[in-house]
C-alpha cells in the first residue's frame, strides 16, 4: 500500500494541485497531518478536497483558531487577520468539519501521523530528545506544524537528523531500517519555510519506504489570490522564498 502523506496545506490550491499532479498514480490513500487552512486564499477548496480523498486527518494549530477552539493570542498579526478571514469565508458544514477533527497522534495503519509533536500537538518540533519516543505507538510516524521538510530517525539511544529534498533535486528516498523508529515531515505543500519554495510531500509505502518529494507550482497565481482577498501582503510574498 502506498500513502500520500500530505501536511499544512495552508489553502493553498495551486500548491496541491501541483502535489497531485506530481504523484498521480502513485498512491493509493492520502493522509493529512493538519492545517488544512489559514494563510491561503483557498480555504474551501482544500477542505473539499481532504474530506473527500484522505482517509486520516489530524487538526492543526490554524484548523483549531479557524474553527473557534484556540483564541488567536499566540498568533502573529498576519496569521491571526487569515484565520479570521478563513472563519468568515468557510461554510457552517466546514467549519464543523474543522471543528470536529482529531488531535493527533492518529494511528492509521501500522504507522501514525501528528501535527505538532507526539507529546504536545502545538509544540514545534524542531529537535528531538530520545524521551519522545515513549509517546509513539509505531515505528513510523509522520509530522508537520514547522514547515521544515525532513525529520528525526531513532535508535537505541541516539536521535539523528533527517534531511529533506536537495534543491537541485525533485526527491530523496529513504529506505527505513528495521530497529530504528522515524518521525518524518513531510514539509509543508502549500507555504514551506525551509527556503525551498516549491510544495513538499511525501510517498510511504508500507514495504518501509519513505520517499520525501518537491516539485514546484504556479506561485504567482496563489500570490494574486492572497491579494485579491485582502490578506496581508507577507503572506504572498513569503511564497516566492519558501521561508
Ligand atoms: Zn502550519
Amino acid at each position: 500500500m502506498r500513502y500520500l502523506i500530505l501536511s499544512d496545506i495552508h489553502a493553498n490550491w495551486e500548491a496541491l494541485e501541483a502535489v497531485l499532479r506530481d504523484a498521480e498514480g502513485d498512491w493509493d490513500q492520502a493522509v493529512c497531518c493538519g492545517d488544512l487552512v489559514g494563510y491561503g486564499a483557498d480555504p474551501n477548496r482544500v477542505i473539499e478536497w481532504v474530506r473527500e480523498h484522505a482517509m486520516a486527518v489530524v487538526r492543526g494549530n490554524h484548523d483549531k483558531a479557524c474553527a473557534g477552539l484556540a483564541d488567536l493570542e499566540g498568533f502573529n498579526p498576519a496569521a491571526r487577520e487569515a484565520a479570521e478571514w478563513t472563519a468568515q469565508t468557510l461554510t457552517a458544514d466546514q467549519l464543523y468539519y474543522l471543528r470536529n477533527l482529531p488531535q493527533g497522534p492518529l494511528e492509521v495503519a501500522g504507522f501514525e501521523i501528528l501535527h505538532g509533536s507526539p507529546a504536545d500537538e502545538d509544540e514545534y518540533l524542531m529537535a528531538a530528545l530520545p524521551d519522545l519516543l515513549y509517546y509513539l505507538h509505531t515505528p513510523v510516524a509522520f509530522f508537520g506544524h514547522t514547515h521544515w521538510q525532513g525529520g528525526f530517525v531513532f535508535y537505541r539511544n541516539s536521535v539523528q537528523p533527517l534531511p529533506g529534498v536537495p534543491p537541485e533535486h525533485r526527491q530523496l528516498r529513504l529506505s527505513l531500517r528495521a530497529e530504528h523508529v522515524y518521525l518524518i515531515n513531510p514539509g509543508s505543500v502549500g507555504q514551506p519555510r525551509d527556503r525551498d519554495p516549491r510544495a513538499a510531500y511525501a510517498v510511504y509505502d508500507d514495504a518501509r519506504q519513505v520517499e520525501l518529494r518537491r516539485t514546484p507550482y504556479r506561485v504567482e497565481v496563489a500570490q494574486a489570490k492572497i491579494r485579491r482577498a485582502g490578506l496581508p501582503e507577507i503572506l504572498a510574498d513569503r511564497l516566492s522564498v519558501g521561508f
